[in-house]
């Protein structure tokens, strides 16, 4: 008997160091992207866009941890936009953000009517459900004054879309971490640009969030985007690091050796110009070093990618940050 209950002790604290380890790494990784691209200043209030996935709730969860021990001031209002789909639990938004005691808005907006009228059966939906949520989310930034608009996209999402963008579209763009909002009035941010999907699910399963599923409207899921996703996971699996340097790529373009005009004047170059960095390797034996290993358990290899830091980091507590055992 005291012997099993050694064994349970032993899972539970292992549990709790996994718990800890993982909710640290996806804090560096966030106050890392926060850090990079400037995502969050002084005095910002930041709408955090909660739809009830995983995503948005790991979202919401670390930004408030990193709020309380930043040397910056910034606040957080969490906004759900209910869109009236058959089976929305609306209570359960509203019960897990009073828990938590952060300033919320439940927007309530009829989208799912309009475009099942508008969307002719059995044709893709998402694409007029997504700029009618995008509109909303634009109206409520304005009347809630505030200054960003925080987003629950990760990096397998900007992978996926980037190579969704060259099949597909014939475009070698992903899913920017910060732009300019559509109509031009907010700044839209990606926290969690550094952040692995399975971690996101493991932190997820630690927090005990109270998913929503995600397929209340009756959409079929995206099969292009569902198979870029299973290549991706395929390599991740064949080819450990090949992830983490494809992202690296994204930070590390060379338009001079790409072939598109409007980045780089080919029409200019004249023989006795300085040589290009990188030079003319065409005719060189290719030599390529193995892949970054895959990140270590504080993220030591998307830190090693990532650009220059600023001195002050959104990680410098401004007081000790209280963690409980599994680190949240
Ligand atoms: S999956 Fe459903 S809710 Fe999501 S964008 Fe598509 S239509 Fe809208």
């Amino acid at each position: 008997m005291s012997e099993q209950i050694t064994v349970a002790d032993e899972k539970a604290k292992k549990a709790a160091y996994e718990g800890n380890k993982l909710t640290k790494r996806l804090r560096h990784h966030v106050g890392d992207a926060i850090n990079d691209f400037n995502m969050i200043e002084e005095g910002d209030r930041v709408m955090v866009c909660l739809s009830g996935g995983k995503d948005s709730y790991a979202l919401l969860d670390i930004l408030l941890g990193l709020q309380k021990s930043a040397p910056i001031s910034f606040s957080i209002v969490a906004v759900n936009l209910d869109q009236k789909q058959p089976g929305f639990p609306a209570d359960v938004l509203p019960a897990y953000l009073e828990s938590l005691g952060v300033e919320y808005r439940i927007v309530e907006e009829d989208t799912y009517s309009i475009v099942k009228r508008v969307i002719p059966e059995g044709k893709t939906t998402c694409s007029l459900c997504s700029r009618l949520r995008r509109g909303v989310l634009y109206r409520v930034a304005e009347e809630l004054g505030a200054t960003k608009i925080a987003l629950g996209h990760h990096r397998d999402d900007i992978l996926e879309t980037l190579f969704l963008n060259m099949f597909y579209g014939g475009k070698l763009k992903a899913m920017p971490p910060k732009l300019v909002s559509d109509n031009g009035k907010h700044i839209v941010i990606r926290p969690l640009a550094y952040c692995r999907e399975k971690d996101l699910e493991r932190y997820a399963r630690l927090r005990a969030f109270p998913i929503i599923p995600c397929n209340l409207c009756g959409s079929q899921p995206n099969l292009q985007r569902q198979v870029v996703k299973e290549m991706l996971n395929d390599w991740d699996r064949r080819f450990p690091g090949r992830i983490e340097t494809m992202f690296r790529a994204l930070q590390n373009v060379v338009p001079s050796h790409l072939a598109d005009t409007s980045l780089f004047d080919f029409a200019g170059l004249v023989s006795g110009q300085v040589p290009l960095a990188g030079g003319d390797m065409a005719f060189d034996k290719e030599t390529f070093h193995d892949p970054l290993p895959p990140l270590d358990e504080e993220g030591a290899g998307l830190a090693e990618a990532a650009p220059q830091r600023r001195t002050i980091s959104i990680l410098d507590s401004r007081r000790p940050v209280q963690e409980s055992p599994c680190g949240g």
